[in-house]
């Protein structure tokens, strides 16, 4: 069994360095994570310069890209064998709704998901890391329960994980994804030389937190698991779309 564990928060985050270490029970694991935090990095490739890979003193490789760079590089060419498992995180900050889209931990995963490799993403509710053992735990039943009993096709997983005591988490649940409010309109800064900047904003705010999404399982200190798919088609929406194609006629 051979792991590959990324992230986008950086290799040198305690985020990874704990998933890394709960990997180690499964099987060969080999971190390849960005050099920098890329969170927010989405699916980009960097496609304008060649990548490095290095060694850090962790033993951990670091590329000079992004998350999916990392896993691109890892899976097509820098490893000489193909790992069976991706697994991203452990993130700092929850990745629920939309957040998914912009998501670092999630593309990673998701780039080996689409390299044909079972993949998770993990990401901890709450930034600063506070109950980084509830999450490590939580990635080795997810993982131990993979292994087990893995799914007859290739799963791409996002896995949540509430930021309290191990005792206090109240299980696990399979969660559609909630949806926010639009995002925060971006801050105008001025820079030292008199021209506008732009901070990014906030993501938006909770439109829907209801019964079975993310947002609610996590709100009641439970793991959520959201299956995720890459097809962005819009099934229901291919009608009405055919409907006014022939309305133009
Ligand atoms: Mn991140």
């Amino acid at each position: 069994m051979r792991i590959l564990v990324c992230n986008d928060d950086g290799y040198f985050s305690p985020g990874i360095a704990a998933l890394a270490e709960a990997m180690r029970g499964f099987g060969e694991v080999t971190v390849v994570a960005p050099e920098a935090d890329r969170s927010g990095a989405s699916n980009s490739l960097t496609l304008d310069r060649p990548l490095y890979v290095r060694k850090a003193s962790s033993g951990f490789f670091y590329v000079n890209g992004t998350p999916t760079d990392c896993v691109h590089v890892a899976v097509t060419g820098f490893l000489d064998l193909r790992p069976d498992l991706v697994v991203s995180g452990i993130n700092n900050g929850q990745n629920v709704a939309e957040d998914t889209l912009y998501s670092g931990t999630v593309a990673a995963a998701m780039e080996g998901f689409l390299l044909g490799i079972p993949a998770v993403a993990f990401s901890l509710a709450d930034r600063g890391f506070d109950h980084l053992d509830t999450a490590v735990h939580v990635a080795q039943r997810v993982v131990s329960g993979l292994l087990r009993r893995p799914f007859a096709d290739n799963k791409l997983l996002n896995v949540n994980i509430p930021s309290v005591a191990l005792g206090d988490l109240a299980g696990f649940t399979v969660c559609r994804l909630g949806r926010r409010h639009v995002s925060q309109p971006v801050v105008r800064v001025a820079s030292p030389r008199g021209e506008p900047m732009f901070w990014v904003g906030a993501p938006g705010g909770i439109r829907d937190a209801g019964p079975g999404t993310d947002f609610y399982a996590l709100a009641n200190r439970q793991v959520s698991i959201t299956p995720l798919r890459v097809d962005l088609a819009d099934a229901e929406g291919l009608g009405s779309v055919t409907q006014w194609l022939d309305d133009l006629r």
